[in-house]
């Protein structure tokens, strides 16, 4: 089964003193696949967080279904929801303590091993065994030496940790330099062998290796395809 599958998904936002709430997901349906790289593009206010917020179940779909692995969210356990999608936090200055609590807050029981192929996956095991106490090397306001995009890798390691079958990243290489950007790009490829992984982004230049992109735009989807397929269409 996909990992995840909207179907004529219909959402709007409620209360907030508005009678007739504005539709924010006007029927859409696509699917993302258990493994690889899927991209959701659209302008600011196309809806994009809401979908992830769907998939989170932090709200119902007014109409349609989302499906996790096949099962309607609706039926699954709360607790079988947050297993199964895992988001990652892109506020990385808001890290605090050691790499490794860091790493394994959402997990305390994870065991070294997994720490260990946490931290490789997402590229860092060298930047690590630079820093004076290794993984046990304090965060935060100490100003130890991790670039905006080495955080952002941390971020990504802490969520495979979960082990979720999604990983869902909004504005994952927003505010980073072109260098910064192709690690985590990189590190998102190898992650998408593991599990399937929807990156948000407001522009296409930004997920040109996606395996999928989907168009967002005014609650609806505007075109699927690589990115290849979309610039021909154009
Ligand atoms: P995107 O992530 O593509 O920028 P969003 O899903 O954040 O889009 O927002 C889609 C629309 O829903 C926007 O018009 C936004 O103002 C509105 N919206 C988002 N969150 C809320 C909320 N909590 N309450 C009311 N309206 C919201
Ligand atoms: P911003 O204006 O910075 O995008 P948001 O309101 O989108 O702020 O997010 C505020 C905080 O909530 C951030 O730390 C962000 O990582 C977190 N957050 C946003 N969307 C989600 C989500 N779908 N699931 C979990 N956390 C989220």
């Amino acid at each position: 089964a996909p990992a995840v599958e909207f179907r004529d998904v219909r959402f709007a936002y409620r209360g907030r003193g508005r009678a007739e709430a504005e539709r924010v997901l006007d029927g859409v349906s696509f699917s993302v696949p258990a493994r690889g790289l899927t991209a959701v593009v659209g302008p600011s206010g196309a809806g994009k967080t809401t979908l992830f917020q769907l998939v989170e179940r932090f709200y119902p779909a007014d109409a349609g279904r989302v499906l996790l692995g096949g099962r309607d969210i609706e039926a699954l356990p709360l607790d079988t929801v947050r297993g199964l999608v895992g988001y990652v936090q892109q506020d990385s200055a808001a890290l605090r303590g050691t790499i490794r609590e860091n790493l394994t807050y959402a997990r305390p029981d994870a065991g070294d091993d997994a720490v260990r192929e946490a931290v490789e996956m997402a590229g860092l095991t060298s930047v690590i065994a630079r820093l004076p106490h290794g993984l046990d090397t304090e965060l935060g306001d100490q100003g130890i030496g991790l670039s905006g995009g080495q955080r952002q890798r941390l971020c990504i390691a802490r969520t495979l940790l979960q082990r979720p079958a999604v990983m869902l990243l909004d504005e994952a290489t927003a505010h980073l330099d072109s260098d910064a950007e192709r690690d985590v790009r990189e590190v998102l490829r190898r992650v998408s062998r593991r599990c399937a992984v929807v990156a948000v982004a407001h522009r296409i230049s930004t997920v040109v290796d996606a395996d999928r992109i989907v168009v967002l735009d005014g609650g609806r989807v505007r075109a699927t395809g690589t990115h290849h397929e979309l610039m021909e269409r154009d």
